[in-house]
């Protein structure tokens, strides 16, 4: 197979389709609240008329700074493409040993995200991980944020329908929590992973960020918690 055939088998194209599904939604979420807002004068009005700002700023802000690594693809030499598509082996490697230690009876497939963030997909059951993740992350830091992946594709569909502020943060700490308990990680890995993540993605998630800290004394109180009530032989 030549190389680039490789790379196209192993890269994640629906996150393209998928990206089109997701602009029907919000386009239809926007339409709902317009009407909504048009109809209602009392506190629907106001709280439909947040959700078309919050909708149509972070759209803005989507169109003005895209994540769209298909060009950092086509840019990566013949090397960098060696090295990107063994990274990708190596992570599901890790991924085929983390679903025989948790007896997950499907594996999500793991592909190389077209877009700049790790996610995971539901409808096609995908892990996807961006070239720059597998190519710059250590191997313990890149094994956490896989980790952290299959965790909401343990939750599959309650992990997607999570839409408040407080379930979607739930869901995080779960991923999180099963992270560092399938990889024998700790709080401070977890630390170290969100630097070089937030770094990568550029998301804002910053140690000066509320859902940081929320997230990382989440992790270290239920890392206390288990260290002090050690598993009964
Ligand atoms: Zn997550």
């Amino acid at each position: 197979m030549r190389l680039l055939d490789a790379v196209e088998s192993a890269v994640d194209k629906p996150s393209l389709r998928r990206r089109w599904i997701l602009n029907a939604i919000d386009g239809l979420v926007l339409a709902a609240c317009a009407v909504v807002a048009w109809l209602d004068a009392g506190i629907m009005r106001w709280s439909c008329i947040a959700c078309m700002v919050y909708l149509i700023c972070w759209k803005v802000r989507r169109l003005l700074f895209p994540a769209l690594p298909t060009a950092a693809i086509d840019r990566l030499t013949s090397d960098e493409t060696s090295r990107l598509l063994e990274r990708r082996q190596v992570a599901e490697l890790w991924l085929a040993d983390m679903c025989a230690a948790r007896s997950v009876r499907r594996r999500p497939r793991l592909l190389i995200a077209l877009t700049g963030f790790a996610s995971y997909a539901p409808f096609g059951h995908t892990i996807s991980i961006p070239p720059s993740h597998l190519t710059s992350l250590t191997d313990e830091d890149l094994r956490l944020v896989v980790a952290h992946e299959l965790g909401h594709a343990q939750r599959r569909w309650i992990s997607t329908w999570s839409f408040s502020v407080i379930a979607k943060m739930k869901e995080e700490i779960l991923a999180d929590r099963f992270a560092l308990d399938v990889t024998g990680s700790d709080p401070a890995a977890w630390v170290r992973v969100m630097r070089a993540v937030a770094a990568l993605e550029d998301n804002g998630l910053g140690e000066d960020d509320a859902e940081f800290e929320i997230r990382r004394r989440a992790i270290v109180g239920w890392h206390q918690r288990r260290a002090a009530r050690p598993l009964a032989i």
